[in-house]
């Protein structure tokens, strides 16, 4: 059964359209149920239920039938969102009979609801002539099935109204707008281009070319030389493999013969696409039909044509062109976009990026915001396979995408980009304003970075210093670690561009979402596992070798403040401390002319909450991560996009856990500073001003914003604000209310696309 239900998903996973979707599941269902009907209902914009595909009630009626919000047994699977599995429907007193179903022979009855995103999107019906109730096998069988089909139909309906679209040239999408998560704030209009990770042939995206000749001379050319490699491969083995295995060379050279392959391909770049999608489409096909069959021998050999189809993405890969005709205004789209790949794009091109997985405090999205870029997350129905080329708008204050939008939406988001720009020119303004509130509370504002790239914008920012350098981004963009000497350098560019202001470095915090590629971590609780300083302690030579780097760097300019991340116990503490001392004292005895850093620790997970005065008793500063801080205190990963509406730093525990941090900290007169993403979120800015922390670090293009709050608050309204969200019991309430705050101070703008 689970196989069964393995490959019924992966076909509607692959349908082109809805349409197709529908049909392959009641057909497939009917036959697996062994029933006289299977039917799909889906919802319509004014929440009836319209007849969308059957398989055994009258073929006409698809399309015509339709009931009312409330009407017969499928409104009311709908209303109980839980399967009605009735003996006879007919003698149901909420049965609605239409005569063009031709249903009144039918009388057992079970629908199942289809739900997306806790909405019931639509209704999965069987039925059958015998008057008798579906046994608890199969009901749940339709719930599985119901269950698992809700994302595929969701994405076949988008993929549908873009194929639509592109046959009519018309723009269909304009009222659905794809939702994913707000990644970074921000709008941008631009034309969508798809990366994908090489060889991974299911992720190839459709691509128009104009050029067909030569896309079909690029596929002859690939189909040969894999051709050679595999004669080459097999006389090599020859004498190597039995013949039973050895004849598997000439398998694959005999399906590179087969025209229902190669010309399948052909005709697909003769339509248009280009050849990477041509040989996925082909390549899928060949798999699917082997796959289905029954003998399990026949079934493997479904593997041999993804090997094969994947040995040809190769040689078309490496017969394409390095992609540098990026366009002016790209809009950078990934199942998951990931920080290397975003730090490895020409950034003068790129205004915005989407990613199919991952979430607001996901790594790229805090990198896409210290680069001003607005990002969407978690747009999970974006078919990504068919957007390549195509104009799109990306919203991320909604974590809204348009994909081929109509000139009326295109209109309203001009006039929010040209309000956007305003509001940010008006914001520039505030650049050599000092960071105070109304009643002259000095609140200090530094950035978070670690791309030497994103150093200008930095210093222009009017940032009094960098309160994080992530220094893991440049070690991740590397393909081995770096050097002292190597590491030093870029550590002093970064201290001497702002010196005598205080520079932040955080010691490397790899593993959780952040890997090395030549140092892989694999585990299956990657975020409660070896990460940042449990790492770095275990490898006391990479430790020290950054350490010493760090402390080389700051000869002379004496801004280094030193931070360590993920410190969940006090030895960790101790051990880094001694550590610490240990290379200083070594570069002393070298001769060089250090002063000691000041050294601080990041509280970010719940047992640093309840140790802070331990922690900042035996250092310099504390500085909360409230990314890590949220993820771990609400048990909510904060890379999943599924949970992402449960990750919110404005929850009640996190404000009091931070609250706990201050007073803790206040007993040893140690300062404490908020580096987390929710520094730069003005909402939150307001409760950490309240809280009577003074120094916020965040990404470059939140700086100003806050800016502008902190000038429009008084410390002691913040004071009375953070009171009365300490008695709120919800994170929803305390959002609304904070927003409430903004807009009746004029800050709406912040937290809206607009001014
Ligand atoms: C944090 O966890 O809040 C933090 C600043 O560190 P990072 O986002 O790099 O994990
Ligand atoms: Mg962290």
């Amino acid at each position: 059964m689970l196989e069964t239900l393995r490959r019924l998903v992966q076909e509607v996973n692959q349908a082109r359209n809805l349409d197709q979707a529908l049909s392959i599941i009641v057909h497939s269902v009917k036959a697996i149920m062994n029933v006289a009907v299977c039917s799909v209902y889906l919802r319509d914009s004014n929440n009836g239920f319209l007849l969308m595909a059957t398989d055994g009630l009258e073929e006409r009626a698809v399309g015509k039938v339709r009931l009312q919000e409330g009407e017969g047994l499928i409104s009311l699977v709908a209303k109980r969102a839980e399967p009605v599995n009735l003996r006879s429907a007919l003698a149901h007193p909420k049965y609605h009979y239409f005569p063009e179903t031709g249903e009144e022979s039918y009388h057992a009855f079970l629908g199942v609801p289809i739900i997306h995103h806790r909405n019931v999107v639509g209704v999965l019906v069987v039925q059958d002539h015998v008057a008798q109730s579906f046994n608890e096998e199969s009901e749940t069988f339709m719930i599985t099935v119901a269950a698992q089909l809700a994302g595929a139909i969701a994405h076949a309906e988008i993929s549908g109204d873009l194929e639509e679209q592109h046959k009519t040239e018309k723009t269909m999408l304009d009222s659905r707008p794809i939702s994913g998560l707000p990644g970074a704030a921000g709008v941008a209009m631009g034309i969508a281009r798809v990366v994908y990770p090489l060889a991974d042939i299911s992720a190839v995206p459709d691509r128009q070319i104009t050029d067909i000749p030569a896309e079909l001379e690029r596929f002859e050319k690939a189909l040969a030389a894999v051709r050679q490699e595999l004669r080459i491969m097999s006389q090599r083995l020859e004498d190597k493999l039995p013949a039973q295995e050895h004849a598997l060379f000439d398998a694959y050279l005999l399906m590179l013969e087969s025209d229902s392959i190669t010309d399948g391909i052909r005709n697909g770049i003769k339509k248009g696409n280009w050849a990477a999608a041509a040989l996925r489409d082909v390549i899928q096909e060949h798999e699917q039909i082997f796959r289905d069959m029954d003998d399990s021998y026949m079934r493997e050999r479904g593997d041999d044509v993804r090997d094969l189809g994947r040995r040809i993405l190769m040689h078309l890969q490496q017969d394409t062109p390095a992609d540098t005709d990026f366009s002016e205004n790209t809009i950078l789209i990934s199942e998951e976009v990931t920080p290397s790949m975003l730090a490895d794009m020409p950034m003068d091109k790129i205004s915005g990026v989407i990613s199919v997985r991952g979430s607001r405090t996901s790594h790229v999205a805090i990198l896409a915001r210290a680069l001003g870029l607005p990002t969407v997350m978690g747009a999970a129905d974006l078919p990504v396979r068919h957007i390549d080329g195509r104009e799109v708008i990306v919203d991320g204050y909604s974590g809204r995408v348009y994909v081929s939008p109509s000139e009326t939406v295109c209109r309203e988001y001009r006039q929010l980009l040209t309000q956007e720009q305003e509001l940010s020119e008006e914001l520039q303004g505030l650049r050599g304003l000092p960071s105070e509130t109304l009643d002259g509370e000095k609140i200090h504002l530094y950035v978070n970075t670690g791309l030497l790239a994103d150093m200008s914008p930095t210093q222009e920012s009017g940032a009094e210093g960098i309160g994080l350098y992530r220094t893991e981004f440049p070690f991740m963009i590397r393909q081995r670690f770096p050097g002292e000497e190597e590491q030093r350098a870029i550590y002093r560019q970064v201290l001497g561009s702002f010196a005598p202001d205080p520079v932040v470095l955080r010691t490397l915090d790899v593993g959780g979402d952040k890997s090395l590629p030549y140092f892989p971590i694999e585990e299956e609780n990657p975020f409660l596992g070896w990460r940042g300083i449990r790492i770095t302690l275990d490898h006391p030579e990479i430790f020290l070798v950054q350490i010493r780097a760090m402390l080389r760097a700051s000869i002379g300019l004496n801004n280094l403040n030193i931070l360590l991340p993920m410190i969940s116990d006090i030895s960790e503490l101790t051990d880094s401390l001694n550590l610490i001392h240990q290379a200083y004292g070594e570069l002393l005895e070298e001769g060089e002319k250090i002063e000691m850093p000041r050294i601080g620790v990041m509280i970010e997970v719940p047992s640093a909450v309840y140790q802070a005065g331990s922690l900042a008793r035996r250092v310099d500063y504390l500085s909360i991560g409230t990314n890590d801080l949220t993820q771990y205190l609400l048990a909510v990963d904060r890379n999943n996009a599924r949970v992402a509406e449960l990750y919110d730093s404005l929850h009640p525990a996190v404000i009091r856990a931070m609250m706990q941090v201050v007073e803790s900290a206040r007993v040893y007169d140690k300062p404490v500073s908020v580096c987390g993403e929710m520094a730069g979120d003005p909402a939150a800015a307001i409760l950490l001003v309240g809280m009577g922390i003074e120094s916020l670090s965040m990404s470059v293009a939140s700086l100003p914003q806050i800016k502008w709050v902190v000038r429009n608050l008084s410390s002691e309204r913040a004071n009375e604000i953070l009171s009365a969200v300490l008695v709120m019991e919800d994170v929803h309430s305390i959002r609304a209310y904070l927003h409430a705050q903004l807009e009746e101070a004029g800050l709406g703008g912040l937290i809206r696309a607009g001014k």
